[in-house]
């Protein structure tokens, strides 16, 4: 429900459901021309756009039935933002493509604006543009995030060196006990991270980390060597924790983490000053190394391939 109590109009009335999204947006520094028009005008401030798309859907990336489609709509919002917050760069604005299941319900499309809007304000990055459909299908969700390069240009996965540092931004794992609907992506630590100069190469976990990592290997053309003891376990990875996977094995193989993986040189005293001081946690999980040495993880005093396990969209989980 918007906060003027109205409810939301079926789609034959989309003017009035776009009217009432751009109602709740406001205007972002950068969106020269917001919702309205045949298209949108962003200002990038002579820097580099940065873009991403991610499709979210029911039944595969959130249960609707279960999370409601508030929580669905930002969840779409922040794995953009995540992506954006990977490459070291500032979100402009974003859009969005749906596809609502038949007859939408009024509580479906109230929700969906509420989590669109509660996504913009939290994350200051309003929608400016998209397009919306029906089909027999599940809902939807499509969301391009435009950004504006950091200081540091474009950070990509590649540009890892053997011998540099690979750390995360907090604990991993468990992520499907809920955390992966109330997804932050970590724009703060990527914009110190950035103030900072720190990044060789950045990516954000969205598969896990084992199947993520050898993602930022192949693209910098090294190996790694990931220390067991040293990653970061979320409680919800011991909560996850069974005979048949341990806590250590949800932190290196759940996805949804949204946590930041990042290659970096190693930090003097003034810059893990700069970063405590920042409240941002660079977490030491391992080192890259030559590309032959391939992609192992130490357990216990002993080595092991670090086999991809993560998330694949394509695949049936093993
Ligand atoms: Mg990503």
């Amino acid at each position: 429900m918007s906060p003027d109590g109205e409810h939301a109009v079926p789609l034959a009335g989309e003017d009035e459901w776009v009217a009432r999204i751009a109602s709740r947006m406001g205007g972002g520094r950068g969106v020269v021309l917001g919702i309205g028009s045949d298209c949108a005008a962003l200002d990038l401030e002579g820097a580099q756009a940065v873009v991403t798309t991610d499709v979210l859907v029911d039944g595969r990336h959130f249960v609707l039935a279960e999370c409601g489609p508030a929580a669905a709509a930002a969840k779409a919002v922040a794995v953009n933002l995540s992506d954006l917050a990977a490459a070291g760069a500032e979100p402009i604005a974003y859009f969005v493509g749906l596809v609502l299941p038949r007859d939408p319900s009024a509580a479906l499309m109230d929700g969906l604006v509420d989590g669109f809007a509660e996504a913009a304000k939290a994350f200051a990055c309003p929608c400016a543009g998209g397009d919306t459909n029906t089909g027999d299908g599940p809902l939807v969700i499509a969301v391009t995030a435009i950004g504006r390069a950091g200081s540091m240009g474009v950070v990509t996965r590649a540009g890892a060196r053997p011998g540099d540092v690979l750390s995360v931004t907090g604990p991993l794992g468990g992520s499907l006990r809920g955390r992966h609907l109330t997804t932050r992506p970590r724009l703060h630590e990527s914009r110190t991270l950035v103030r900072l100069r720190i990044p060789h190469a950045m990516m954000d976990l969205s598969d896990g980390l084992s199947r993520d990592l050898p993602r930022l290997c192949r693209a910098s053309g090294v190996g790694a060597r990931v220390v067991g003891e040293r990653v970061p376990v979320h409680p919800d990875a011991e909560a996850a924790a069974t005979p048949a996977a341990s806590a250590l094995e949800h932190a290196l193989d759940d996805g949804e983490d949204f946590e930041l993986l990042v290659a970096h040189g190693p930090l003097d005293v003034a810059t893990r000053a700069a970063l405590d001081e920042a409240g941002v946690a660079l977490v030491e999980i391992g080192r890259v190394e030559p590309k032959a040495r391939g992609i192992r993880l130490e357990l216990r005093g002993g080595s092991l391939p670090l086999i991809p396990r993560g998330f694949d969209h394509l695949r049936p989980r093993a």
